[in-house]
C-alpha cells in the first residue's frame, strides 16, 4: 500500500509522514498538517453495522496513518477505548423524537474530547519510537475547558512525556476548573491565565514557534508537541465516530444504507465539524454539515458573508467550550477550498493576525455549499434544554442545546426532512448550574456539588463517576500567571534558566 503523506497548509514543500505530523502537532512554518489527498477507502455499511467501535477505529486510522503497523494501531486503540468509557459502545446513538443524538460524553472527563485525547498519547509515544526520538515530549496546551482535562487524563504518568495546560482563569466552569486542579500524575502541570482562551491559544502558538525556546528545550533533550485540536492525531480519531454513527443508524433501521443524513455540530475550534467533513469526503453519506455557535458567532458570520472578523466583543457564555473567536481548524478547510494554495493561506492568516480579519475569494465561497451556520443565544439555549426535557425527558448540556436550537431552526427554514444527527458533546453534569436554571429559573444552590444534586433531583439522570469522584480529590495545582508571563512559567516548570 502506498504511503499517505501530510503537508503543511503554509508550505507545500513541507511533506511528512503521519507519525511525524502527529509528533510535531503544528508545522514549524505555523501551518497545519493535512493529508495530501483523502485516502481511498471502501465503507461497506452492511458489514460495518456489525463492527465494534474499535474495529471501525482500526479501519479509519489504518487508512490515514499508513506508516503505523497494524499491531501498533491496534495497541493504541485497545489502550484508548476500554473501560475508561462508561459504555462498551464508546459513542452510543440515542434517538429522541425525530433526531438522533451522538453521545460523545461517556469517557473519563464526560466531554467529547475524550474520544480523541484518550488515543493521542498512545499515537504520540508510538510515533516517537518509530522516529527514533529520544527527547522527552512536552505537551503544551491551551484549553477552553475540556481539552486540558482530557489531555491530562490521557498523558498522566505516560513515560517520557510532560503536559502543561493553560486555561482562562474566568472562562471555564467550576467543575471544569476543579477537574483540572485535582489532576493526578507527576508529569501534569496546570496554569490559570489572566486572559481569555484566544489570548492563551495565541501565546501557546507563539511559544511553539519560538526558536530560542526550542533550542533551550533541545539542550535538555526535550521537545514541544501539541494536544490541541490542530494535531492531526486528534482530528482523524474524530472521523471514526461519524462512520460508526452512520453504521449504527443503519443497524437501528433509522435509515437505509446509502440514505443521506445531516449532522449538526456545536462548534468552537472547528475540529469536530471538520472531522465530519472528512467523514463525508471518504464516503459517509452526509448531506449538510450544520455549524452551531453560541453568541461568539464569528463562524455564523463567516459562512454568511465570506468575511472572517474576530474584531468583536468576546462573550463568556453558558457554553464555554465554544467561547472562541479564532477557530484554528478552519485553516484546513480554507486550504482545501482554496485549491491547496499555500500563498492564499499565508495571506489570509497574515491578515487575521494583522487586522483580525480576512475575506475569502468568491470562488472559495462557492465551495462551502455543504455548510449551514447559525447561532443560539443564552435564552434560546435555556429554552431548548427545558423544551427537550419537557417533551422527551432527555437532558441536554448547554453545548448540545446550542446545536439542537440551530438544528431546529435549520429544519424550519429549509423544510429539509433528512435524518438529523445532533452531536452531543458534554454530559449535563459538566454544567449543572446552567441545566438546573434552564429547568427551573428559581433554582438556587450553595455549591457546585449542590447543583449536581439538584439536577439529579430534577431529572433522575444518573451521575457519572467522573463527577461523583471530583469532590473527594485534593487540589494539586494552584499556579496563576499573566499572559506575558506564560513563557517564563514554561521555563520554570521545565527548570530552564
Ligand atoms: C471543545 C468542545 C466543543 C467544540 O468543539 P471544536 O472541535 O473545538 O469545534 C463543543 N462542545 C464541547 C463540550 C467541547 O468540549
Amino acid at each position: 500500500m502506498s504511503q499517505l503523506l501530510y503537508k503543511s497548509t503554509r508550505n507545500d514543500k513541507n511533506l511528512v509522514t503521519a507519525s511525524q505530523a502527529i509528533l510535531q502537532g503544528l508545522a514549524e512554518d505555523g501551518g497545519l498538517y493535512v493529508p495530501v489527498k483523502q485516502p481511498a477507502i471502501t465503507l461497506d455499511f452492511d458489514v460495518l453495522q456489525h463492527a465494534t467501535y474499535q474495529e471501525v477505529a482500526y479501519e479509519i486510522l489504518a487508512a490515514y496513518y499508513t506508516d503505523f503497523t497494524e499491531e501498533e494501531l491496534k495497541a493504541c486503540i485497545t489502550n484508548a477505548y476500554n473501560e475508561k468509557f462508561e459504555t462498551p459502545l464508546i459513542a452510543p446513538l440515542k434517538t429522541v423524537g425525530s433526531d438522533s443524538y451522538l453521545e460523545l460524553f461517556h469517557g473519563p472527563t464526560i466531554a467529547f474530547k475524550d474520544l480523541a485525547l484518550s488515543i493521542l498519547p498512545h499515537l504520540m509515544t508510538t510515533a516517537a519510537k518509530k522516529n527514533a526520538v529520544e527527547n522527552e515530549l512536552v505537551i503544551l496546551t491551551a484549553t477552553s475547558g475540556d481539552t486540558g482535562k482530557a489531555a491530562m487524563e490521557g498523558f498522566a504518568d505516560v513515560p517520557r512525556t510532560k503536559i502543561i495546560v493553560f486555561y482562562p482563569k474566568d472562562g471555564v466552569s467550576k467543575i471544569q476548573e476543579r477537574q483540572m486542579r485535582t489532576q493526578r500524575g507527576d508529569n501534569t502541570y496546570v496554569v490559570a491565565v489572566e486572559g481569555n482562551f484566544d489570548d492563551a491559544q495565541s501565546k501557546v502558538k507563539e511559544l511553539f514557534n519560538d526558536q530560542q525556546l526550542r533550542k533551550e528545550l533541545l539542550s535538555q533533550n526535550k521537545q514541544f508537541s501539541s494536544a490541541n485540536s490542530i494535531n492531526i492525531g486528534r482530528l482523524i480519531p474524530q472521523v471514526v465516530y461519524y462512520v460508526y454513527t452512520y453504521a449504527q443508524l443503519v443497524k437501528q433501521d433509522e435509515i437505509k444504507n446509502g440514505e443521506s443524513i445531516n449532522v449538526t455540530v456545536p462548534t468552537g475550534n472547528f475540529g469536530n465539524i471538520l472531522a465530519a467533513h472528512y467523514a463525508k469526503a471518504i464516503g459517509v453519506p452526509i448531506n449538510k454539515l450544520i455549524c452551531a455557535s453560541n453568541t461568539n458567532n464569528v463562524l455564523t458570520d463567516f459562512f454568511a458573508t465570506g468575511t472572517y472578523d474576530r474584531n468583536r466583543p468576546f462573550f463568556v457564555t453558558s457554553s464555554p467550550s465554544m467561547d472562541i473567536l479564532i477557530s484554528s481548524n478552519l485553516e484546513r478547510l480554507l486550504f482545501e477550498i482554496g485549491g491547496d494554495n499555500v500563498q492564499t493561506i499565508q495571506q489570509l492568516m497574515a491578515a487575521l493576525s494583522d487586522q483580525g480579519k480576512y475575506d475569502i475569494l468568491p470562488e472559495m465561497r462557492e465551495k462551502l455549499g455543504e455548510f449551514y451556520a447559525d447561532f443560539a443565544s443564552f435564552e434560546q439555549t435555556n429554552d431548548t434544554i427545558a423544551q427537550e426535557f419537557d417533551r422527551h425527558g432527555y437532558v441536554l448540556d448547554p453545548h448540545t442545546a446550542v446545536a439542537k436550537a440551530v438544528s431546529d431552526r435549520y429544519k424550519e427554514e429549509t423544510g429539509d426532512q433528512t435524518k438529523m444527527v445532533i452531536v452531543s458533546t458534554a454530559s449535563p453534569y459538566k454544567f449543572p448550574q446552567v441545566v438546573a436554571h434552564a429547568l427551573d429559573d428559581t433554582a438556587t444552590a450553595e455549591s457546585e456539588f449542590d447543583w449536581i444534586t439538584l439536577v439529579f433531583e430534577q431529572t433522575n439522570l444518573s451521575v457519572p463517576k467522573a463527577v461523583s469522584d471530583l469532590y473527594r480529590l485534593p487540589i494539586r495545582h494552584e499556579r496563576e500567571v499573566a499572559i506575558q508571563s506564560m513563557r517564563d512559567c514554561v521555563k520554570e516548570i521545565l527548570v530552564i534558566d
